[in-house]
């Protein structure tokens, strides 16, 4: 039966459903996920139908104008996922639904592109000598396309060296014929792939591989796989999409954006025919994105991989949904709504009844803690394949050598030791450190001056190739002084202090003068093609060293590669965050898993001023077990999460005192209205006190079950509406505290 009224939200009005009146002439048209125009106030605007309803308690209601588009937009178990969204992450639904379109495709500002293609008309012998007489490049288009079946127009005219006006002349003669089509934008164009066939087994990946199908066939719970670094948990996810799409369903495959690297995506367009995978990543245009979205809507590609936003991906019928590095921050969108893809994907994999597998070297607690109470599938791969070693993990004690080198220096005799013995047998390194720039900060020793942030309450890093302080948070830079800026003080022994890739760079070039090295970081990446030349050359030797970020910490695979250095392993270990061991402690693990891929045993050397911190212990075993018991038990103590749920709430505003006393009167409030079992910090400057010349403040929420908190929440917070200049920014599980 057709529905008299339609909730639509409309693109104007956040978190609010208005009723209109389907009109006859539109009842078939109007679905749930479809494009409308609707008047709004004096003026039409668009909107998206949410639901059908056969009456609405308001009287007066204006009728829908048109539908526009063909087909709706969001199926109807993207659209549930949409509102699971609004609710459990507070957020307006308007704005669920925008992060599952991208925008595209909503505000249809890009279409199909339609694309001119020349082929051989009618032409006489005579008619073409005429041209070879008088018109030369006309007669040289004609002599390639009796050559080439269809080519298109502007192809053809550079071909020819020629203009496209010139091509379509011959048109108006007859002598060729030009026709418009779609063209789809491949970003793959040209590429091909050898292919691959599936590999046989080791025995732990089979048991993996057949809970994972056993999922597909009978979707039950999500499947967690633990697998150490080169372990195979790729070749399990290809042979387990395969199976699903045997069984004729898609997959949805999420990687984080960082690892979106064309040896991730090789791999997967190398097993299955490429026209049926879709890669979508934060590089395509904004035609390619449409074509590709388009393409998944109407079921002709199968496999679609990307990062976070893939888990919107309107696949057809979906069967699997794979979340490799499952622990990954990137997962977690950091602006409004603040949700984390993984475990959209769990929700999703139950609302459409597909199976969903998580995998990591260095799973979450969270996950791990669902696996350990049964809510999650656990399947373990413990060896590496090809009983391939784990590198051997040795720690340097940083405060001997600061006692011998009198002072900070980059490189241990160790490390030093280490590198200069792979040199020589031309074997290649990776130093890693997680801060870019020259010093992580600038200091007078005399006075205790530090360069901080005008804006910011971080210290600036000094970045010497430009000779510039920089704040990494604003992006806020200034010449670095030559003396104290202190008025009192000007000592020209003003100094800097710490390190950063660019001084790692440096130092390295004067230790090892005759070695190839190159940085890779945001600073080196100015161009998107960069981060593909850089790892080309090191793949087949180019550079002996290299050195970089967390850019290079993850999923890259280098058989050549037999020596990591970590230059500083404490850098997040003293964050205020009460995930700042659990970060470290997958931080290692994966960048060492980077050493040793080959058929040499890798070495990875670790530099650390509290080598007895049980992260860098653990991590120096490849013990994750043992760490999640320390771990886990230290978050119950606290009740921390996964034991406890936590919603962080930020305060932020220009006026610090009208901040604070927000902050103060909402803690008051809440603490009147919520369940027994909530905990409700005080309420507090956040440990990165003042960003961009904004006062934040923090208020952390616990509690054992969340819904109760965000129920609580989404009433207490339109009650209590912050002054004029200050916002409010609810972030449930959040990642980061700072
Ligand atoms: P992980 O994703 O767990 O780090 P990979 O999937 O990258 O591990 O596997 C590491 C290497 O081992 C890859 O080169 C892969 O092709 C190879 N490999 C995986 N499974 C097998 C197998 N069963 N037999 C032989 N080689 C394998
Ligand atoms: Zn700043």
């Amino acid at each position: 039966m057709t529905k008299l009224i339609a909730r639509v939200v409309v693109d104007v009005a956040l978190d609010r459903e208005f009723d209109y009146r389907i009109p006859p002439h539109l009842a078939d048209a109007v679905r749930i996920g479809s494009r409308v125009a609707v008047p709004f106030g004096s003026r039409t605007t668009q909107g998206y139908v949410v639901g059908l309803a056969d009456n609405s308690p308001h009287p007066h209601l204006k009728e829908i104008g048109d539908v526009v588009g063909k087909k709706p937009l969001l199926s109807d178990k993207i659209l549930e996922l949409a509102r699971w969204m609004a609710k459990y992450y507070c957020c307006p639904v308007e704005s669920a639904v925008k992060c599952a379109l991208p925008e595209v495709v909503r505000k249809a500002k890009v279409s199909w592109k339609e694309r001119q293609f020349a082929k051989i008309g009618q032409i006489t012998p005579a008619e073409f000598a005429a041209l070879l007489k008088k018109a030369k490049k006309q007669a040289r288009v004609i002599e390639i396309l009796r050559r080439e079946e269809e080519m298109l127009v502007a192809d053809l005219a550079t071909r020819a060296e020629t203009d496209a006006a010139t091509v379509k002349k011959l048109a108006e003669k007859g002598f060729i014929i030009i026709t418009d089509r779609v063209q789809e934008r491949d970003p793959f164009g040209g590429e091909a792939f050898l292919p691959t066939e599936p590999l046989p087994l080791t025995a732990e990946q089979q048991k993996a591989l057949d809970l994972c199908n056993a999922a597909i066939d009978h979707p039950d719970k999500p499947v967690l796989i633990r697998g150490v670094t080169g372990s195979g948990k790729t070749e399990v996810y290809l042979q387990a999409i395969d199976h699903c799409l045997h069984q004729g369903k898609d997959a949805i495959v999420l990687v984080p954006e960082i690892s979106l690297t064309p040896q991730t995506v090789e791999r997967f367009r190398a097993r299955f025919p490429k026209q049926q995978i879709t890669v979508l990543h934060s590089h395509l245009s904004e035609g390619e994105r449409h074509d590709q979205w388009h393409k998944i809507r109407d079921g002709e590609s199968h496999i679609v991989i990307g990062a976070r936003s893939a888990v919107f991906a309107p696949v057809q019928s979906l069967g699997l949904i794979v979340v490799d590095e499952e622990h990954e921050n990137s997962y977690k969108q950091d602006e409004t709504p603040r949700y984390n893809a993984r475990d959209l994907a769990v929700v999703r994999g139950k609302l459409e009844n597909a199976a969903v597998v998580l995998g990591s070297a260095t799973p979450s607690l969270e996950s791990f803690y669902n696996a350990q109470r049964g809510r999650y599938t656990l399947a373990t791969l413990s060896q590496r394949v090809d009983n391939q070693k784990m590198p051997v993990i040795r720690i340097v004690d940083m405060r001997q050598e600061a006692i011998r080198a009198k002072g900070l220096y980059v490189l241990s005799s160790r490390l030093r030791d280490a590198i200069q013995a792979r040199l020589d047998k031309s074997e290649q390194v990776i130093l890693f450190l997680n801060r870019r720039g020259y010093a992580t900060h600038m200091c007078c020793p005399k006075c205790g001056y530090v360069a901080t942030c005008s804006h910011c309450s971080v210290s600036l890093v000094y970045h010497r190739k430009d000779d510039k302080l920089s704040c990494h948070f604003c992006g806020h830079h200034e010449t670095a002084p030559k003396v104290c800026p202190n008025p009192e003080c000007r000592d020209p022994a003003i100094r800097y202090s710490g390190i950063g890739t660019e001084k790692v760079e440096s130092a390295i070039q004067k230790v090892f003068p005759k070695a190839r090295v190159q940085r890779m970081d945001s600073d080196v990446m100015t161009r998107k093609s960069l981060y593909r030349e850089i790892l080309g050359a090191f793949r087949v030797g180019k550079i002996d060293i290299l050195v970089g970020t967390q850019m290079i910490a993850k999923g890259l695979h280098f058989p050549n590669v037999t020596l990591v250095g970590i230059i500083h392993a404490d850098m997040a270990l003293h964050l205020p965050d009460f995930r700042a061991g659990e970060r470290t402690f997958q931080l290692l693990v994966q960048v060492a898993g980077r050493a040793g891929r080959g058929d040499v045993e890798g070495e990875v050397v670790v530099q650390s001023f509290t080598p007895y911190h049980p992260a860098i212990q653990h991590a120096r075993q490849h013990d994750y077990l043992g760490f999640y018991e320390q771990e886990i038990e230290f978050r119950e103590q606290l009740r921390y999460p996964p034991v406890n749920r936590m919603v962080c709430l930020t305060m932020r505003g220009r006026n610090d005192t009208k901040v604070k006393f927000y902050a103060d009167t909402l803690a008051r409030e809440l603490k009147k209205h919520v369940a027994r079992d909530v905990i409700i910090g005080e309420p507090g400057p956040a440990p990165l006190a003042k960003i961009q010349n904004y006062h934040r403040y923090q208020l952390i929420l616990r509690a054992d079950k969340l819904l109760r908190l965000t129920e609580t929440l989404s009433k207490i917070l339109p009650t209590l509406k912050p002054p004029e200049d200050v916002t409010v920014h609810i972030d449930v599980d959040p990642l980061s505290l700072l």
